[in-house]
């Protein structure tokens, strides 16, 4: 068979049995899916034989790059020895105490307990329980709201898509479900009208000083955000803006939680997002860059204060998954943070590839198309603007323009992402320097091809 013979194919069986998560169905089947069929370091080739820069290193998870051995022999041994067993009743294996033994002194020092899950999704709808059961262990069974924001995004469960504040997930199936309150999001750019980033983050926190005074504090569980919201766009908070969360939290009885799902294992340029920004959460759900997405597992680290109630006084919690600490997932995550460690990925990120990728990326600003150009660590955003000059101007159809964009970077040889009209990169830590070159260069080329088919 042919090369595109191959991909027809593919294309034909895919569109016949395939339901896609977050696709239109209608254009995939005329259009017909990308097959990607390899993976190796920061690359991925499709059935045509197109070698691609994976510039969103998966959904933001495969941060060791692609293709390691070091973690199929893990898998490999680990099925040899045993492929499965719960943990339930009382049931552990050592894959499962090694990690969770790892994870406590990886995280920040209030952490030394992880409950597994099997993805971020997972994670955030346990943290909804054990919110609840925590309070009620207490003896404030009332204290049930958990205060989210809008365009945040925890996941596509029930409780995950309700905890997110995407319109297009809560317009399906009846989300949110009851006691999730939604509050402004700090996204400067898009939000931040004629306030300077450093005012509006103080203004934008406040949302949740207002939300705590009209819902009443006996009533709040939980303050959930993610430190940089990453499927909302990569929207970096002013540095005001955790300092003013923390001033307003601060002696209250409301926990914090941190959704470290994205941010996670390296991501800004620090283990976890909460040291980037001096976060300090009771709570911090984990899942893909745990195994950088080479199998799925995740997890909430829960903070001393948590642990010693719901171990303590709270009892059984009925909650779990068949494969919550999976041996063959603990595994590939045992191995994976090895990796990260040994070859020191997060002070590379921190020192080296992330400062040398954010100086070429925010150059990128002078773009005629682009009114801003931001990153931390290795997560960005280019804003597309109608208008240069004018962060208040948009495009007219919402979205357009940025998928537009995010199809001339496929086609040269680049994975960004588009969201709304713009574009976000979250490349594996691996990346090299000619590698950040060749993605700033088709990143550029790309805005210029966007330039001329829109203007
Ligand atoms: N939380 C955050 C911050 C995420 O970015 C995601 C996924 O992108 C999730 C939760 C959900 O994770 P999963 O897709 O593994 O369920």
């Amino acid at each position: 068979m042919t090369l595109s013979n191959l991909t027809a194919d593919y294309r034909a069986r895919d569109a016949a049995h395939h339901i896609h998560p977050f696709s239109d169905m209608k254009s995939l089947n005329a259009e017909g899916s990308r097959v990607i069929v390899r993976g190796e370091g920061s690359w991925i080739y499709d059935s045509d034989g197109n070698r691609i820069l994976d510039g969103m290193a998966g959904l933001w998870c495969v941060n060791i790059g692609h293709g390691r051995k070091e973690i199929a022999d893990a898998i490999q041994r680990q099925m040899a020895e045993i492929s499965y067993y719960n943990t339930f009743f009382k049931t552990t294996h050592p894959p499962a105490v090694a990690l969770a033994e790892t994870l406590a002194r990886l995280t920040p020092t209030q952490f030394n307990h992880v409950f597994f899950v099997n993805s971020g999704s997972e994670a955030n709808d346990t943290v909804i329980r054990m919110v609840r059961h925590y309070w009620a262990t207490l003896g404030k069974p009332r204290k049930t709201v958990i205060v989210a924001r809008w365009n945040a995004y925890h996941g596509s469960t029930m409780g995950g898509g309700s905890l997110g504040g995407m319109k297009p997930i809560h317009s399906q199936g009846g989300l949110p479900i009851p006691d999730i309150h939604h509050i402004a999001q700090p996204y400067w750019f898009g939000e931040g009208g004629d306030m300077t980033p450093d005012e509006f983050g103080v203004a934008a926190a406040r949302a949740l000083e207002t939300a705590i005074d009209e819902i009443g504090e006996d009533r709040i569980g939980a303050f959930i955000a993610e430190p940089i919201q990453g499927a909302g766009g990569v929207i970096i908070p002013p540095a005001t803006y955790w300092p003013e969360i923390a001033r307003i939290l601060k002696d209250r009885e409301i926990l914090l939680v941190a959704d470290e799902v994205i941010t996670g294992f390296g991501r800004t340029g620090n283990w976890f997002g909460s040291e980037t920004f001096g976060i300090e959460a009771d709570l911090m759900p984990i899942a893909k860059g745990l195994s950088s997405g080479y199998l799925p597992i995740g997890g909430v680290m829960v903070s001393d204060k948590v642990a010693e109630v719901l171990i303590g006084p709270g009892g059984e919690f009925n909650h779990g998954f068949t494969y919550s600490a999976h041996p063959v997932a603990a595994a590939a995550a045992l191995e994976n943070l090895r990796i990260i460690e040994d070859d020191r990925l997060v002070e590379r990120v921190r020192d080296d590839i992330g400062p040398y990728l954010q100086e070429r990326w925010r150059a990128l600003g002078e773009h005629p198309l682009v009114g801003e150009a931001r990153m931390t660590g290795l997560m960005g955003a280019l804003e597309l603007v109608p208008d240069k000059p004018s962060r208040k101007s948009a495009f007219p159809d919402t979205g357009k323009v940025g998928t537009i964009a995010r199809d001339f970077s496929f086609r040269n040889g680049l994975v960004m992402r588009a969201v709304r009209d713009s574009l976000i990169l979250s490349p594996p830590f691996t990346l090299s320097h000619e590698e950040a070159d060749y993605l700033v260069a088709t990143a550029r080329k790309t805005l210029d091809d966007t330039l001329a088919e829109v203007k």
